[in-house]
């Protein structure tokens, strides 16, 4: 047998297995070694029958007393029974549906039993327990593994092909880590590791076949990130950007720079000049100031003739861009144009026409701009703005298009108000450099936040109707758009809770009667949106009942007060997200959560996020609580999945294998040598789906 031997040449595997097999990603042998369990079961302690704890499944050793009863329940449902005993006592077993184990179970032979005994008056019972002949045991006695299983397959299906692999093809496991990784970092072999994972000789076997598995995993995608950094940066590459000073810029802006911009500023102008292409992540706070980093690269391009893009998440949020930043390039004389699927025709035939012919130097759209093959003259710069969704194979594919005429890839400036945690956004954004603007605006007063129950709902009213007396504006966010479970595009919670078309309504009519009350969500054609955004924005409505379309970008510097309803049932990156909203103007500004839940755990999430403003300490805290799936979504990172290693709880491993993978790439960049061909090749494997790696 190979690793190639396809499952139909497994004894008792016919076409009907292979081909549910075939559901679990299961062709081959190699690809049994490959698919590791989920979990364990730890049968190897036998116990005493009467000293057995009740209602979990354990394992006892024991003598079939009397040969055992079949009989018949109903038709074909056959039932067998069996006393077993041991030196401390008996145990009544039933089978269901297994007739044939009156047959191969005899009195006065030994096997061992592994199932859930339970008491019912003085007896003990178990029901359809694993058998297993003492001393020839298979699955009980030992770790056993608990694979991922599809209607058909049995665990036990699955353990014996998965043994039967192991026995014949662990020594054919190729050693693909280069042995001096293996030996710095103390890893178990290839073959050590496929066997433990598989059958743990013990606890402390598993852990090393873990952390091996783990490592390498880890270690590959580590060195395809670096490896697609080191590609990118090929001296040459990029649109040769002029520098200009960065005070010239600065003279446009309403405001002093803060210290941290100006350094972020600073790293995209060298970027921009070194004749290598940039691929930047700038990482900053809600309100930190990232968009008029983005300007400067924008600004610096069109001082060297060269066009630019930037593209933000929503409509909304690509107006709001247009409305702040038009004004601010007109001034500089650079020309920019609003393309979003609002435009009339003709206004979009026209934008499209200047980008083509080169007049315009900026161009603002959603993520579609590029998809939508809008034909730009020269450009040089994609900035993608909030957009953390982002991912290394979208990035890839960008650096492949878009080249307007040249062979040069565009430079690509990625802003992230998401802070991720460092070794999440390392894994991430692996390929890019990173800047990071960790200082706000002076004069900013912390949010203050409070977390509520039901009970308070009126005097949150209260509260919101004293600041609109004041002038302020406030925000109230709820889940779902419409009652019948409408969902969000981005998969938020629906039914019964707060639905915005009806709680605006009720809130109109009912309790704010006296007040401008309006909604805004994502089903909304865009020019209604932006229509209901821009009142908003000017002070023409109090109260905007939203759902979290508003949650990225959006700025309107009066709006003081921002109140979620069902908050236990968002992130809590997603909660500080929405916070950001306010607290953008001279005034004291407030977030309220309010949940139903008396759950003590949902209640001390909110009161973490109440007690912090620290972006990057509420990041760590989400990761813990709900892995990295919640971060970006299933597999929109773009990062080839993950195995066995988990981003939440292997942080040192992937340190570990990340400053392997840069030391790697140091010696050999092109992992030419012998010893790194194979990395070479699982890597390639790995980021099939990225085309700009090692071709
Ligand atoms: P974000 O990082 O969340 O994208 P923005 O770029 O939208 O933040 O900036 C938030 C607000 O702060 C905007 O109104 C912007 O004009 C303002 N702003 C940005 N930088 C400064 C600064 N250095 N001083 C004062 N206000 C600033
Ligand atoms: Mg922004």
């Amino acid at each position: 047998m190979t690793l190639d031997t396809p499952v139909t040449e497994f004894p008792g595997v016919g076409a009907a297995r292979a081909a549910k097999l075939e559901k679990l990603g299961i062709r081959t042998a190699g690809d049994l070694l490959s698919a590791f369990p989920r979990d364990y079961e730890d049968r190897r302690r036998v116990w005493d029958i009467q000293s057995a704890p009740l209602g979990e499944k354990v394992c006892v050793q024991a003598i079939v007393a009397a040969p055992p009863r079949l009989s018949y329940v109903r038709r074909g449902m056959e039932l067998v029974k069996l006393r077993a005993v041991d030196g401390s006592g008996a145990a009544d077993i039933t089978f269901f549906n297994q007739g044939y184990m009156a047959r191969s179970l005899r009195a006065g032979e030994e096997y061992i039993f592994y199932g859930a005994l339970e008491e019912q008056g003085r007896r003990r019972t178990m029901t359809n327990p694993i058998v297993e002949r003492a001393g020839r045991q298979a699955d009980t006695g030992r770790i056993m593994p608990v694979y991922r299983l599809t209607a058909g397959i049995s665990n036990h299906l699955m353990a014996s092909l998965t043994r039967r692999a192991i026995e014949d093809c662990a020594p054919l496991v190729p050693e693909t880590l280069p042995r001096a990784v293996r030996l710095e970092h103390g890893l178990a072999q290839a073959e050590f590791a496929y066997r433990n994972i598989h059958f743990p000789e013990g606890p402390e076997e598993l852990e090393q076949a873990r952390r091996r598995l783990t490592f390498e995993e880890l270690f590959y995608l580590a060195v395809g990130l670096a490896s697609l950094k080191q590609r990118r940066e090929t001296p040459g590459g990029g649109f040769p950007i002029q520098s200009r000073e960065l005070e010239e810029f600065a003279a446009l802006l309403p405001f002093a720079l803060t210290g941290a911009q100006r350094r972020t500023m600073g790293e995209i102008a060298a970027d921009l000049c070194s004749g290598r292409s940039m691929n930047r992540l700038v990482q900053g706070d809600v309100g930190s100031g990232k968009t008029a980093a983005a300007a400067y690269a924008v600004w610096l391009a069109a001082g060297s003739g060269c066009q630019s893009a930037l593209m933000a998440p929503t409509e909304v949020l690509a107006q709001q861009h247009y409305h702040n930043l038009a004004p601010l390039f007109t001034k500089a004389g650079v020309e920019t144009v609003l393309l979003t699927g609002s435009l009339s025709a003709a206004a979009r035939r026209d934008a499209r026409e200047r980008l083509a012919l080169g007049t315009a130097k900026l161009a603002i759209g959603t993520h579609a701009l590029l998809s939508e093959g809008v034909e730009f003259q020269n450009l040089a710069l994609v900035v993608t703005d909030e957009q953390h969704r982002f991912g290394v194979a979208q990035r890839s594919a960008l650096a492949g298009k878009s080249r307007g005429g040249t062979d040069r890839a565009p430079h690509v400036l990625v802003m992230s108000a998401t802070p991720i945690p460092r070794t999440l956004a390392l894994m991430i954004y692996g390929d890019l450099d990173v800047s990071v603007i960790d200082e706000l605006p002076p004069g900013r007063t912390p949010v203050e936040t409070y977390v509520v129950g039901e009970d308070k709902r009126q005097r949150m009213y209260g509260f919101v109707r004293r600041l609109v007396g004041e002038g302020r504006q406030a925000y109230i966010i709820c889940p779902a758009v419409e009652e019948d479970g409408d969902r969000e595009p981005d998969g938020g919670p629906a039914m019964d809770l707060k639905a915005v078309k009806t709680y605006a309504r009720q809130l109109k009519t009912q309790v704010f009667p006296d007040l401008r009350v309006d909604f805004l969500h994502g089903k909304m054609r865009p020019g209604e949106k932006e229509r209901v955004m821009a009142a908003f924005a000017a002070g023409q409505t109090d109260v905007l009942v939203s759902t979290t379309v508003i949650e990225v970008g959006v700025d309107v510097p009066n709006a003081a007060l921002i109140i979620v309803e069902n908050a236990d049932r968002f992130g809590l990156s997603q909660l500080h997200q929405l916070r950001g909203r306010v607290g953008r103007g001279e005034h004291q500004s407030y977030c309220v959560l309010i949940t139903a839940s008396r759950s003590p755990v949902s209640i001390q999430r909110l009161k973490t996020l109440a007690a912090t403003t620290d972006g990057f300490k509420i990041s760590e805290e989400d990761l813990k609580l709900r892995g990295p799936g919640d971060f970006f979504g299933s597999r929109q990172h773009g990062l080839p999945q993950l195995h066995v290693a988990d981003l939440a709880g292997d942080m040192r491993t992937l340190a570990q294998a990340q400053q392997a993978a840069e030391r790697l790439l140091e010696e050999d960049p092109e992992l030419a040598l012998p010893d790194n061909r194979p990395v070479r090749e699982r890597v390639r494997e790995l980021f099939r789906e990225t085309p700009d790696i090692f071709n």
